[in-house]
């Protein structure tokens, strides 16, 4: 996990420090915001208020993408718990995956397999919706539904479980925006063939590392290279923690330039320059499953660190905005249609 460029100096601060060793799906090295006022790790955030569905942005304002709708999938995870890989919360959400994608007419692909991991052997599922296209060339969009089981508690650098962790946000937030996306993408055909992806297992089991975490992207990238199909992926384009009320998103420093560029574009074209900023910084993040194997890859990912419930139980639904969630889905709609045009 960790990392840590930060290639802007003025907010060079302390996050570049902490983050190593932190427990967690991943973390980062950022030059955020007003870095200095913001609450450290895991330390807990008074609570704003309930958000609710009326924030969002009307779908004809965002390419159709319905925030509201979004909004209703996170909830409707957050339901069922706590929903670490393995569990039986996330059977019932591998259930609700299927069963909305089918409903609108996506054509599905399941990989059951199990994973090692440092509490025995686990069962996972990746599921992805297929688009067909008729042009050589796949665009894959991807999120992870799992949620974090523990996290490594920065004070006293002891990892600790979460039994209570429900991940809106980290887990959530991006499943409710590709399951939005699959409503809109699987009625309509492109040039290129899109994927919708649903990755099982990125958090850690027990603690961030190569071999513990990254599970389901991990196992899908080896299948596809294998069979041949690696290649054939022109762009993937990953969201993580993309529906905070206060969400920021930085450039990933360890994305491809071309696909980062081609998302801060789409943003900046699209009038939300103050939720995409300028600043970099860098994340380990299902994406790097792809780019280890030389697939062009971009993680949009929120600005965790600053965010004051990354990781933590305070991770519920009441952090969570429709419009930002609008807003996301907006820009990876519009990204898409950049890239079916190239
Ligand atoms: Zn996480």
């Amino acid at each position: 996990m960790i990392s840590l460029s930060r290639i802007i100096p003025r907010l060079a601060v302390v996050l570049c420090i902490l983050p190593v060793g932190l427990a967690g799906c991943k973390a980062s090295g950022k030059e955020a915001a007003p870095a200095a006022s913001q609450p450290p790790f895991m330390s807990a955030v008074a609570s704003a208020p309930p958000q609710t569905p009326d924030d969002a942005l009307p779908p004809e304002k965002t390419g159709g993408f319905d925030g509201r709708r979004a909004f209703a999938h996170v909830a409707k995870q957050v339901s069922f718990g706590p929903r670490p890989s393995g569990s039986p919360a996330i059977a019932k959400l591998q259930e609700y995956i299927q069963s909305e994608l089918s409903s609108y007419g996506c054509k599905l692909e399941a990989d059951d397999f199990h994973a090692d991991t440092p509490i025995g052997r686990l069962p996972m599922k990746n599921i992805v919706a297929k688009i067909p296209g008729e042009k050589p060339g796949v665009i894959v969009l991807a999120t992870h539904y799992d949620t974090a089981r523990s996290a490594r508690d920065p004070r006293t650098g002891e990892v600790h479980p979460m039994p209570t962790f429900v991940g809106a946000d980290d887990g959530g937030s991006s499943t409710g925006v590709m399951l939005e996306l699959a409503r809109l993408l699987c009625a309509k055909r492109g040039p290129y063939t899109v994927w919708i992806t649903f990755f099982d297992g990125e958090e850690a089991v027990h603690d961030w590392s190569d071999v513990d975490s990254r599970y389901g992207s991990r196992q899908m990238a080896a299948r596809l290279s294998t069979s041949g199909d690696l290649k054939k992926i022109k762009a993937f384009l990953l969201a993580d923690i993309v529906g905070g009320r206060k969400a920021q998103f930085l450039r990933e420093s360890s994305s491809t330039p071309a696909l980062v560029d081609l998302i801060w574009d789409t943003s900046a074209k699209l009038g939300y320059s103050a939720i995409f900023l300028n600043d970099s910084s860098s994340a380990e993040d299902d994406h790097d499953s792809f780019l280890k194997r030389g697939v062009p890859s971009v993680d949009v990912i929120g600005d965790f660190l600053n965010n004051g419930y990354w990781h933590t139980p305070q991770d519920a639904l009441d952090k969570i905005s429709p419009k930002v969630l609008a807003i996301t889905g907006h820009v990876f709609l519009e990204s898409v249609k950049q890239l079916q045009a190239k």
